[in-house]
């Protein structure tokens, strides 16, 4: 626990210092907090967080027990939409696989909405999970932005070139991770029996022919 004589004790250090070596003396001070204390700290000063516990102003525009969705007040286009699980996670992979498929629903549905309503010709959905990845606040968010011809939005990144045998040995490592994933969802189908619809059936799967 952060005592008020800890407090306190920083803030005589902190004066008579200038910005840079105030800042300084604080992340100092932050890195010797527990980590509970420092995710606690983390999560009263998170924005998301905020706008979730009803803390700041939020235009929401959808909300459920799991998630929110409110208008960006800075928006990269008018509609702007940022869809965000109620409860801090900083990555996306925190989320249980349920709860990664509601969000994508929830914004499928917000972007048609975006479509029918203001006329957006597209849609991004703009999801950046880690620092590395440009990720502002450590609570994950996903920014569903209407597009329109000509509206000046860019994502740009320089292309860079890839050998032969770097794309092989990559798709190896990648592609034996996701094999059983892939024959799942790729390749089998549920088709549960018609006749004798009264009784329980287990589901029958069934192996699609591909077609060349
Ligand atoms: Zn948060």
């Amino acid at each position: 626990m952060v005592s008020e004589d800890d407090l306190s004790e920083l803030e005589q250090e902190l004066m008579g210092l200038n910005e840079k070596e105030q800042r300084q003396k604080i992340n100092e001070f932050v890195k010797t907090l527990p980590k509970e204390e420092l995710a606690k700290l983390q999560m009263q000063q998170c924005v998301f967080c905020l706008l979730s516990q009803g803390k700041i102003k939020a235009y929401k525009i959808y909300e459920n027990d799991k998630f929110l969705a409110v208008l960006d007040i800075n928006p990269a286009n008018i509609g702007h939409v940022l869809l965000f699980p109620k409860k801090h996670y900083q990555y996306l992979s925190l989320l249980s696989d349920k709860d990664v498929s509601e969000m994508f629903m929830i914004a499928n549905n917000i972007s048609k909405v975006l479509v029918q309503e203001l006329k957006a010709q597209g849609v991004n959905l703009y999801l950046a999970s880690g620092n590395a990845a440009g990720q502002k606040v450590n609570h994950i968010s996903l920014n569903i932005i209407p597009r329109f011809e000509n509206d000046g939005i860019e994502f740009a990144w320089n292309m860079k070139k890839a050998s032969e045998q770097d794309l092989e040995q990559i798709k190896t490592l990648i592609a034996s991770k996701l094999a059983i994933k892939k024959e799942v969802v790729l390749e089998v189908s549920l088709e549960p029996k018609k006749e004798n619809s009264n009784q329980i059936k287990k589901p029958q799967f069934k192996i699609e022919k591909r077609i060349p």
